[in-house]
């Protein structure tokens, strides 16, 4: 007999996870079904193994850049990988043990198996049939390959997540967030690491007095920085190497390749048409902003939506914010995510983060007249007492009359931990006066962001 459920939540990542239990805990009927692993993306192979390995980094770095300046006489035995790994994969088992926990204690039933659209009111797995009066499509997306000879020879994210041994020397190709964590992490654990990118920088969305930094630290520490550089060919060596071929007319030879150029949908094996849901020319499912598809009571969010802000986060709070408007009778029901001003880290070497606008995209919003930039460049104290000094870099972009800050950016040690909290001022549109108002903590970095002149 076909099982009726008030919704069925496509996908147990980050989206489906949060929206599902939402669902639950305002009282619906709920089935989450997960195709491979509870988690998605960012606890199995994103986020979550990614921060491991950088904090894994951050220990290799502490060890070997730091700790002789500040006094240690350490003796490194060696680095294991697979104890990293084997740690990391003890903690995602205890990630998952905890989305059990929590699911079954609001009651949704979790469903194992691949899902397709029968109709917008019905779903197929492993040949049952599920119908519910709402349906949300949250089913991420996967790596890119390129369509390039010897693509094959590469590895992409998911494949870096499953090395059980430290590759000694790897090419990074790409020039996005995972390019860049990545080819951090390997480097700061020791492989001789290169990152190729096509064109003259990584990060080009980024604000360049950010992104200039990464650069120099690049170039003074690593990872090899190689620009203009695309390969149109990767060949399979007979010992066991790759090299590749790039538009340059050079060549550079390494043990493993990790593609790392993007993001694509997985709505091609789910059978959109069946429930008149209308995907772009990428795959990507379109939404309007309370998330509804073209299709009746069918709902999508996160990395599958058209225009969407590939974050985990955001695919939580889109989650929870239609189960609200769904579920929750004393919400209005033109609730919807505001997707403005989202805040967010690279995990790089140093970290960086951002919210709203670049300088850029600011003087083209409100036009150079009106756009006032407080930027602060110093040493982060961290390493200022080591030989290894690095930069800490941070600017404000302000507009209009009052100073409204309309973007923030740093790069630097701790970056990471401190841009939250300015997310929520900026939110509540503080201006540069209402930064300037509050008393520094000192001696800290975030200090910067409030005493800028
Ligand atoms: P996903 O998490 O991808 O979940 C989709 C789920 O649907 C998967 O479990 C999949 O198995 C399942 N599925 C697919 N098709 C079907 C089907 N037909 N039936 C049943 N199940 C199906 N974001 C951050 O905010 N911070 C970070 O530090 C960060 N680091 C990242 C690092 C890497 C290497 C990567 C790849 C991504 C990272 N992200 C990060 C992005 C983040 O992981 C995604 O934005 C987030 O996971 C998107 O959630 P989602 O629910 O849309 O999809
Ligand atoms: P991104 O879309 O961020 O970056 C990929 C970049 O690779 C492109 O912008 C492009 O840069 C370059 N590129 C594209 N095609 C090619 C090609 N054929 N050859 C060489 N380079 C190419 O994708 P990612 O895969 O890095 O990450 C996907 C998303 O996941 C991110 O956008 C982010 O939203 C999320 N994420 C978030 C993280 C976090 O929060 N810390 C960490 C990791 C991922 P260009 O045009 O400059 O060449």
């Amino acid at each position: 007999m076909t099982q009726h459920f008030d919704y069925i939540a496509i996908g147990g990542g980050s989206g489906g996870i949060a929206s599902a239990n939402r669902a639950a805990m305002r009282g619906a009927k709920v089935a989450l079904i997960e195709a491979k692993h509870m988690g998605g993306t960012c606890v199995n192979v994103g986020c979550v193994p990614k921060k491991v390995m950088w904090h894994g980094a951050q220990v290799a770095e502490a060890i070997n850049l730091y700790a002789p300046d500040y006094g240690f006489n350490v003796e490194v035995k060696g680095f294991d990988w697979s104890k990293l790994v084997e740690s990391r994969e003890a903690y995602i088992g205890r990630i998952h043990k905890g989305y059990d926990s929590g699911l079954a204690s609001n009651g949704v039933t979790v469903i194992k198996g691949f899902a397709k659209f029968v109709d917008n009111k019905t779903v197929e797995v492993n040949g049952e049939h599920y119908t519910a009066d709402h349906i949300l499509i949250a089913v991420g997306g996967r790596p890119s390959i390129p369509h390039i000879e010897g693509a094959e020879h590469g590895i992409d994210s998911n494949g870096f997540f499953e090395l059980k041994e430290q590759p000694k020397r790897v090419a990074v190709i790409g020039a996005g967030y995972i390019a860049v964590e990545l080819a951090g992490v390997l480097h700061g654990l020791g492989t001789e690491t290169h990152l190729f990118v096509r064109k003259h920088s990584p990060l080009r969305n980024f604000d360049p007095y950010i992104v200039e930094t990464l650069v120099d630290v690049m170039a003074a520490e690593g990872p090899t920085l190689h620009t203009e550089s695309v390969p149109h060919k990767l060949v399979k060596e007979d010992d066991g190497s790759v090299t590749l071929h790039l538009d340059n007319g050079k060549t550079h030879n390494v043990d493993q390749v990790i593609w790392a150029i993007g993001r694509q949908p997985t709505t091609d094996a789910i059978n959109v048409a069946a429930a008149g849901v209308e995907v772009n020319s990428d795959g990507f499912v379109k939404v309007d902003e309370f998330q509804n598809t073209t299709a009746k009571n069918v709902y999508a969010v996160g990395d599958i939506i058209e225009n969407g802000i590939e974050l985990t986060p955001v695919a939580v709070k889109a989650g929870r914010t239609l189960s609200e408007r769904l579920f929750n009778k004393e919400l209005p029901d033109d609730l919807k995510m505001d997707y403005s001003l989202v805040p967010t880290v690279v995990f790089s070497h140093p970290p960086i983060g951002t919210i709203g606008l670049t300088e850029q995209e600011a003087i083209s919003q409100y036009g150079e007249e009106n756009v006032k930039i407080y930027q602060s460049g110093f040493t982060a104290m961290y390493t200022a007492v080591t030989k290894h000094r690095q930069p800490c870099k941070m600017k404000l972009v302000c507009a209009g009359p009052d100073e409204k800050v309309v973007g923030l950016h740093g790069i630097g040690f701790a970056v990471d931990e401190m841009i939250q909290g300015f997310a929520v001022a900026m939110k509540m549109g503080a201006t540069k006066a209402d930064f300037d108002a509050v008393v520094a903590i000192h001696p800290t970095g975030s200090e910067e962001f409030v005493t800028m002149t």
